[in-house]
């Protein structure tokens, strides 16, 4: 056994004096600053956790906030196809430089790391999670917003990102079909379990408008995100229509074009924390 340095948090051994549990929490590079940290997630992947995103960093940075996107979806980055961003990240002897869209908005993601941003992730999920625990520890971020694209569902990548990152909260992105399955019920109860505060649920693709009357259509039924959401006492903060001029907008990487303000009461919620 290893001698006592007095610091529960950092040791590892179990020992009978033990007064508090060990943290897993990593520091961020020492130049960087990071003011607020809020990760997106979903119980599985399609649901529009990425769009989600992509939206609350545009929004918050058209109210003139420093915002990034770390993208923590590593076998399925599509953040710097919807800002337009296909350059590769720059690095110093130890650190990684966030690369920066036309808005201003800093993203880093495994894409603007590989030689081709086409080649696939084939990495075991520990190297996966050594890459997300870099993006956090040796990436030179200057935001007051870090928004961080999860992967889906409750896997090792999820679990890394709630223990090491000091998350002000998160944000629970749902399609009314995803209810079904309890998937997004999964993740709710992952964050509950790790103390880690649940600003919302966002239901994506909830209707699609009529182009001609502007009637909503409840494809999938109504209401549904609302019973999940009150089974653990949290707020619904929006619902996304099915827009195609949005999937386009991310295809053509122009996401910062976007007119749709249907995220707003979310930016209000944590501009308000
Ligand atoms: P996830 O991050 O949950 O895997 P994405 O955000 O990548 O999901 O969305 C999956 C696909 O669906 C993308 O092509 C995206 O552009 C599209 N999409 C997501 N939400 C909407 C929406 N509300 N309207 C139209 N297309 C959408």
């Amino acid at each position: 056994m290893s001698e006592c340095n007095n610091n529960c948090a950092s040791c590892s051994e179990n020992c009978s004096e033990r007064t508090a549990p060990q943290s897993f929490r990593k520091e961020h590079h020492p130049d960087a600053v990071v003011r607020r940290v809020y990760g997106v997630v979903s119980g599985k992947g399609g649901v529009g956790k990425s769009m989600v995103t992509s939206q609350l960093a545009v929004l918050l940075r058209r109210q003139g906030y420093t915002v990034g996107i770390m993208d923590a979806d590593v076998t399925g980055p599509s953040i710097p196809q919807a800002f337009g961003i296909h350059e590769k990240a720059l690095g110093t002897e130890n650190a990684l430089l966030p690369c920066t869209s036309a808005g201003g908005v800093q993203v880093m993601s495994i894409n603007v790391l590989l030689d081709d941003e086409t080649d696939p992730v084939i990495w075991r999920g520990p190297v996966i999670g050594g890459v997300v625990q870099q993006f956090w520890t040796d990436v030179i971020w200057d935001v007051d917003f870090l928004l961080v694209d999860m992967p889906p569902g409750t896997g090792d990548v999820s679990l890394n990102v709630f223990q090491q990152l000091p998350l002000d909260g998160i944000i629970v992105v749902t399609s009314p079909q995803d209810l079904v399955g309890m998937v997004v019920e999964k993740a709710v109860k992952m964050a509950e379990k790790m103390n880690v505060p649940i600003v919302g649920l966002v239901e994506n693709m909830s209707y699609v408008a009529c182009p001609d009357c502007g009637k909503k259509i409840y494809l999938f039924g109504e209401g549904k995100t609302e019973a999940a959401a009150k089974r653990h006492g949290l707020p619904v903060l929006a619902h996304m229509p099915i827009d195609p001029a949005l999937a386009r907008l991310v295809d053509e990487g122009r996401i910062e074009q976007m007119e749709s303000d249907t995220l707003a009461p979310v930016v209000e919620v944590l501009l308000s924390k």
